[in-house]
């Protein structure tokens, strides 16, 4: 059996930076794709493994009559009350982490991305990845970008923004860079190359890491 590479990469950006749609051309290559974000909304939707204890925790009006969590309820909950927000994340971390970890374990891929919005700004991904790579691209055109595919007003998307790290920020945490503004073929040229290299380390690791 051929042992796994230990090589992983760490894909972050901000809101309407292309996150997606850059994991998506890596994942048309041959890498494996694992999106924290996804893994997170799977806890909750109905039969999501999370609901049980959010019901105990919370209460039955908290789940919907679908067996989801009742995200609005929640969300204006957590606004309001900042140990309801800690009660909720003791839930869902821990879950996001054995499911992110239990992906990581299945997955087939040339390596492993992790798409992480929050990797600046959350917890110790920096240790747990090889590499990051970060999508850029300037502000304005983030703005634009989800007010169109959100249907959102500029002040609610500069007030998710606020909430993000700054793209200084980002930038500084980045090993490589991506900016997706323009032309998409050109920029699928560039996730080729960067593949290239990816697919590069992820052999020495594993000739180093036998
Ligand atoms: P994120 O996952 O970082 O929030 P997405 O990949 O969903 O960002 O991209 C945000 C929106 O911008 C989507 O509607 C996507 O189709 C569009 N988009 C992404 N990259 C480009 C690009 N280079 N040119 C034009 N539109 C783009």
């Amino acid at each position: 059996m051929e042992l796994r590479s230990s090589f992983s990469l760490g894909l972050t950006g901000g809101i309407g930076s292309g996150k997606t749609t850059i994991a998506n051309m890596f994942g048309e290559l041959g890498a494996s794709l694992i999106d924290t974000d996804l893994i997170a909304h799977q806890l909750t939707i109905p039969n999501g493994i999370a609901i049980n204890a959010v019901r105990q925790q919370f209460g039955n009006e908290f789940i919907q009559p679908d067996g989801a969590m009742d995200r609005a309820k929640m969300r204006e909950l957590v606004f309001a009350e900042p140990s309801a927000k800690a009660k909720l994340e003791q839930i869902l971390h821990p879950l996001i982490r054995q499911e992110t970890k239990k992906a990581a374990g299945q997955a087939v891929g040339s390596y492993l991305i992790f798409i992480v919005p929050l990797l600046v700004e959350s917890g110790n991904w920096k240790e747990k990845v090889s590499r990051i790579l970060v999508v850029d691209c300037p502000e304005q055109v983030q703005i634009q970008r989800v007010m169109a595919r959100n249907g959102l007003s500029q002040d609610q998307v500069l007030a998710i923004m606020r909430n993000q790290a700054s793209r200084q920020q980002r930038l500084a945490a980045a090993d490589d860079v991506i900016v997706n503004q323009g032309d998409l073929q050109a920029i699928r040229e560039q996730v080729a190359g960067l593949h290239h290299q990816y697919c590069q380390l992820a052999q020495a690791s594993v000739k180093n890491h036998p």
